[in-house]
């Protein structure tokens, strides 16, 4: 492993790494106490710890945004393109299809409505932490401002359908309905696409945008079905018992005693508007987030109005060149995202180096890493007051360990009278009883336990995640295809399933901005279904070998390799136990980055030969 196991001091390697006292802490200790407190969270069940909200757990999976069951007759016939999904990229992929001429498409969406995760993610303080005017789709095409910098909740989930509204795509979605089949046939080049309404649909293209974080996970803890008080997964917010809504005022929770298990970036939203309401807060920490402020500021109409055609792509391709690291004139975003990759280089800079090896590139990565982590912890000592409490919020991993957050409201909310913190000293909850939670042999009475436990991630889940079954030619399902791992070609198509394309972290081009990754996506998808109707092709289909070849660029070792390899474990490293290159949510990317990838799919595409293809 690759792995700097020292700071070079100073008489080793002249001015080009700063030293301790030049940096006022020593790397060496701080290395030691991040490995510390990784291998204490270290376990053998890795994923295995957590369990699927299936069998008699499904209810934590129900839709408890539904009023009204929608009755309607199933549906037959044929249409060109079956979009599954109506969050961002079913809305991109239907915008960018009509835009590309295709007009035959239906989405389907087990929801009651458009806006995938912030249809389910509904609950208080829910709010995008990167920026809105990069991360809302579409707004020069609907004419929309976002009322902030980062848009809250609602305001995104008004958007998804204010998205839909302006497409006209509601006549053309099925909602309350979920595929249970798509089975391919290669007589006639057709997916028949089976829903749980009985609906039938033949479609020649079908484009798979479920969501990567979208199925709720529980840990696996002995006694979780015993607990007789009330419970739910954050996703699945249920605010007949909490009362209030997304902005908060959970009035109905003021006589009870509330437990929360998971503090990332969901717990530490919706945590405050617990601590305010609820008669006691118990929040259960396995390990904190690292938390730095949020800064929102209101949207100034005049600069919005001043933007031109085309900044919206301008401004999101200027974010992802920051955080690729590549020059750009002005750091358009300048949030604490962009902070995050300014800093290196800044620091490269003030050192005059521009010939620093691989190893002084790595140990000047890891400073620029600790000072950042340094001011976080330094924030947690001046907010809040007890030292206890204090010290066990501090985080101790580099900030791609677990995703960074932003928020202003979650440490003062442990300065409050009836908030308390129990720490696990990074074991997590030991049990559940009838009547709460245990933790190091002490039981915690509660009357309502909320999981803020996250989404199962694991690569070989897809169609679990996906809750459906693809069953391309010759009768392979496709979660038997990736059962060792996803195996694609340019991270959308697989071998033996043709037609059928996939959006998301499927071995595409990482970049936190899940939405410049569904733009791009859908962007390179209606251009390839609008060439492959012009040249009147009935099928497209990844090789054998180009897929093998895809598997083993995006699985060699890369920058990210020995980074997640030290974290503390969590879903970006597969819980610490990634077998493979391709394990862990962080891993099995383009190993040249988000902008790069799509611009190599738009020359794949421009070169109009379906390099790694069969087509027929
Ligand atoms: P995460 O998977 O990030 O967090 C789960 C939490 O549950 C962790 O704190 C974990 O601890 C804790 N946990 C799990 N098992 C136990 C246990 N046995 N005992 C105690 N604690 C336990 O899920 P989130 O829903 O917070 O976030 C998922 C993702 O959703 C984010 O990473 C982000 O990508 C996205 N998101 C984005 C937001 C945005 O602003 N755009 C907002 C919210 C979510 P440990 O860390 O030790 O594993």
């Amino acid at each position: 492993m690759n792995k700097p196991e020292s700071i070079p001091q100073r008489e080793q390697s002249t001015s080009r790494i700063p030293s301790a006292d030049e940096l006022g802490f020593d790397p060496n200790e701080l290395r030691a106490k991040y490995n510390f407190e990784r291998d204490r969270r270290l376990r053998a069940d890795g994923e295995a710890q957590y369990q699927d909200t299936d069998g008699d757990l499904y209810h934590y999976n129900d839709d408890p945004h539904i009023t009204e069951r929608i009755v309607r007759e199933p549906i037959t016939g044929e249409i060109e393109v079956a979009i599954l999904g109506g969050g961002f990229g079913g809305l991109y992929m239907a915008a960018r299809l009509q835009e590309a001429g295709i007009d035959n498409f239906r989405i389907i969406e087990r929801a009651g409505d458009f806006g995938g995760t912030w249809y389910w993610n509904r609950y208080p303080g829910a709010q995008c932490d990167v920026e809105s005017y990069i991360y809302l789709p579409l707004l020069e095409e609907t004419g929309y401002m976002p009322k902030e910098k980062y848009s809250f909740g609602p305001e995104i989930f008004e958007h998804a359908q204010r998205v839909g509204r302006h497409y006209d795509l509601y006549p053309r979605s099925l909602f309350q309905t979920r595929v249970s089949e798509m089975r391919w046939d290669d007589d006639d080049s057709r997916w028949t696409v089976t829903t749980d309404r009985g609906d039938v649909l033949r479609a020649q293209h079908v484009i798979v945008s479920s969501g990567s974080l979208n199925r709720p996970k529980l840990p696996g803890l002995p006694g979780l079905r015993d607990f007789k008080g009330h419970t739910f997964h954050t996703s699945r917010w249920d605010y007949d018992y909490t009362g209030g809504s997304p902005a908060g005022d959970l009035d109905k929770l003021a006589n009870k005693r509330v437990g929360i298990i998971g503090t990332g970036a969901t717990g530490i939203q919706c945590i405050p508007h617990l601590g305010k309401a609820a008669g006691e807060l118990i929040v259960f920490q396995r390990t904190p987030s690292s938390i730095d402020l949020r800064r929102n500021t209101p949207t100034d109409p005049e600069w919005y109005a001043a933007q031109r055609p085309g900044w919206q792509i301008d401004r999101n391709d200027n974010f992802t060149r920051m955080l690729m690291g590549l020059d750009v004139e002005e750091d358009l975003v300048n949030d604490g995202w962009t902070e995050i990759f300014k800093s290196l280089g800044d620091l490269m800079d003030g050192t005059g180096n521009s010939d620093l090896t691989d190893e002084e590139l790595q140990l000047l990565g890891e400073i620029v890493d600790f000072k950042r982590d340094n001011r976080i912890r330094a924030r947690v000592d001046s907010t809040v007051t007890d030292p206890q409490t204090a010290e066990a919020l501090k985080h101790w991993y580099r900030p791609w360990c677990k995703r960074p957050t932003f928020n202003d409201e979650y440490l003062p909310t442990f300065n409050r009278p009836n908030v308390r913190l129990v720490d696990t000293a990074g074991k997590g909850v030991e049990r559940v009883t009838g009547k709460g939670v245990v933790v190091d042999g002490v039981e915690y009475e509660l009357d309502c336990l909320i999981f803020a436990t996250g989404f199962e991630v694991s690569r070989a889940t897809y169609t679990h995640q996906a809750d459906l079954e693809i069953i391309g030619r010759d009768g392979v399902r496709l979660g038997d295809h990736w059962a060792n791992g996803m195996r694609t070609y340019q991270g959308l198509m697989s071998h033996g399933f043709p037609n059928c394309y996939h959006m998301g972290f499927t071995q595409t081009g990482y970049t936190p901005n899940f939405t410049y990754m569904l733009e791009n996506q859908s962007r390179h998808l209606a251009a390839m279904l609008a060439d492959v109707k012009a040249r009147g092709l009935q099928a497209i289909e990844p090789t054998a070998q180009a897929e093998a070849d895809w598997l083993a660029l995006v699985s060699a070792p890369n920058a990210m390799t020995d980074y997640l390899a030290n974290c503390t474990p969590g879903y970006y490293n597969a819980e610490g136990q990634a077998k493979s290159n391709s394990d862990g949510f962080l891993q099995g990317h383009y190993p040249d980055g988000g902008l790069r990838f799509y611009e190599m799919l738009a020359e794949w595409r421009a070169s109009g030969d379906y390099a790694g293809m069969t087509t027929r």
